[in-house]
């Protein structure tokens, strides 16, 4: 060994090492989710969360653009046990006080270790153990190990949103920003602004800018669906005013929020077009019979295949409406000096490009895994209920939902891991991997999210990345979650595909 490498091996030695029982790694809402679950059904175990930023939430500290909020109602996207007592949708503002409240009342925050970032985590068989090498406070080298490793790290790369590679970007002579890493000083007011893009975050920054802009221009390449509704509930407003606890209201509204979408999912497959209709309507009373809805509202997909994007009140539709913006539905042929030269010809000029147009998706934070030296292709590797994998001991991944709300299955996720975890001590085990049985050998593989389920571009651009599904139990991933509410609870911790020890 030479001098450098010996010097490198004692510095490694050298680092500081912490042991717990569990490591959560995240501190978003579902590291939360998962650090109350692991205290009320395993108080014994002894867990941290590690977080790289430097305070909780997450999606909901890391992205600051104008008008962040939820597209969900806060009902079932906030915990089963912590009433939201909010109108349904909800600013990040509201979010992260929420989740502030909830880390306080469940003693959580003495276990965040913020500004900690996980840099590699590594399994050995000898310690049966996880050894994770984390550098805190920007440069500090640090070690901790666990015996469970709990994922709670999201499902996209927080450090850069996604941005297409546009011909000529950088001939543009105004700003560029992605919602993602929004800068602090920028002054948009009186200035001309596109945002490419038609999602969910798009739909909130247009209407958020369109009152300070000249003008915004929202540039898609196909329309979106969208679903206006109603800022408040009616029945929870009323339930507020008759003096129901908030526990009881928090749990019916809860139930009619889900029992609306159990409808809205059905009908999406059963009678797309009414369903199509009744939304398309909705446009049209909001933008008027003038208004091409055939050529700016109108999807080629089957509603539900993407995200419904929420509009509270109709307000993307309200400020197309009022002319403070507007919508070009076309291609980009490329960026010019002064805007977006357009493949019909026309041109768009602005001060200001917001790119829309999503972020980076990641199997496991894009952190390298090793088991016992070898690296862990998640690709290869078969998705366990979409929670463990196979040939990776000792290690859970909170992936939500994309339809329903992504706590629901936080919460799924969270009771059935514990209840693995109590079923090792009772088995007298230490490890256990996933790993297919000699029926489930001649399997034939399906992406972890079937395309003809959902097919948003985030999931479609790297879904080569995420770990693969099989077609039976327990190797499948439905992202339904009125299916798995009955079959996670129900899962049998005997079946062969978790081989103990
Ligand atoms: C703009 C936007 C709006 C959304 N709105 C909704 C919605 O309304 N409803 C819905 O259901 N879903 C929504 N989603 C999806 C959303 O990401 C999830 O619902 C949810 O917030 C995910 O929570 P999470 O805790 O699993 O992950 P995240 O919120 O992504 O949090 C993960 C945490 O892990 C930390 N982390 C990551 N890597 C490391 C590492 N290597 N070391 C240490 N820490 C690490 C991150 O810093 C972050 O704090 C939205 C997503 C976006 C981008």
């Amino acid at each position: 060994m030479n001098m450098p490498e010996s010097r490198n091996a004692l510095q490694r030695e050298q680092v500081p090492v912490s042991h717990f029982d569990v490591l959560i790694v995240g501190a978003g809402i579902s590291g939360i989710d998962t650090a109350y679950h692991l205290r009320q059904q395993c108080p014994e175990k002894s867990f941290a969360l590690l977080e790289s930023q430097e305070s909780f939430g997450g999606t909901w500290l890391t992205h600051k653009f104008p008008g962040i909020r939820s597209d969900s109602d806060l009902f079932t996207f906030g915990f089963k046990w912590k009433p939201w007592t909010g109108v349904p949708i909800a600013t990040a503002e509201e979010i992260l006080n929420y989740l502030g409240e909830a880390i306080e009342e469940q003693q959580i925050s003495e276990h965040i270790h913020y500004r900690h970032q996980v840099k590699s985590a590594s399994w050995s068989g000898d310690d049966n153990q996880w050894t994770l090498e984390v550098v805190c406070n920007d440069g500090e080298q640090q070690r901790f190990t666990c015996n469970f490793l709990w994922m709670c790290q999201g499902y996209y790369q927080h450090s850069e949103g996604y941005t297409p590679d546009f011909p000529g970007i950088e001939r543009f002579t105004g700003r560029i920003v992605h919602p993602q890493t929004w800068p602090d000083d920028l002054d948009y007011k009186n200035k001309r602004v596109i945002v490419i893009g038609s999602g969910a975050t798009a739909a909130t920054i247009v209407p958020a800018m369109a009152g300070d802009c000249e003008h915004v221009t929202m540039l898609q390449r196909s329309p979106t669906y969208f679903y206006a509704r109603p800022k408040n509930d009616e029945v929870i407003d009323l339930l507020r005013k008759l003096d129901i606890p908030k526990e009881w209201i928090h749990e019916i509204a809860r139930r009619k929020v889900l029992h609306d979408q159990f409808e809205t999912t059905r009908r999406s497959f059963e009678e797309p077009e009414s369903l199509q209709n009744e939304l398309l309507g909705a446009a049209r009373a909001y933008l008027g019979d003038d208004f091409d809805i055939k050529k700016h509202f109108t999807p080629n997909y089957r509603v539900w295949r993407q995200r419904l994007a929420v509009i509270p009140d109709g307000d993307l539709y309200k400020c197309i409406r009022s002319g403070k913006a507007s919508v070009v539905t076309d291609q980009i042929d490329s960026f010019t000096e002064n805007g977006i030269a357009l493949k019909s010809g026309e041109t768009l000029d602005a001060d200001i490009i917001v790119t829309a147009t999503g972020f980076n998706m990641s199997a496991m934070g894009g952190i390298p895994f090793s088991v016992d030296g070898q690296h862990v292709d998640f690709s290869k590797c078969w998705g366990h209920r979409g929670i463990l994998f196979s040939g990776v001991p000792n290690m859970a991944w909170v992936f939500g939902y994309l339809r329903t709300s992504w706590t629901m299955r936080a919460d799924l996720v969270s009771v059935f891991v514990c209840r693995l975890l109590k079923h090792l001590e009772e088995k007298g085990a230490s490890v256990v991997t996933p790993q297919l049985r000699e029926e489930d050998k001649d399997m034939s593989a399906r992406p972890f999210i079937e395309s003809e389920n959902f097919n948003a571009g985030y999931v479609m651009r790297k879904i080569h990345l995420m770990p693969k599904q099989g077609d039976r139990e327990p190797w499948v991933f439905s992202q339904d979650y009125f299916q798995e509410r009955d079959t996670i609870p129900a899962a049998d911790l005997e079946d062969g595909t978790l081989i103990y020890r």
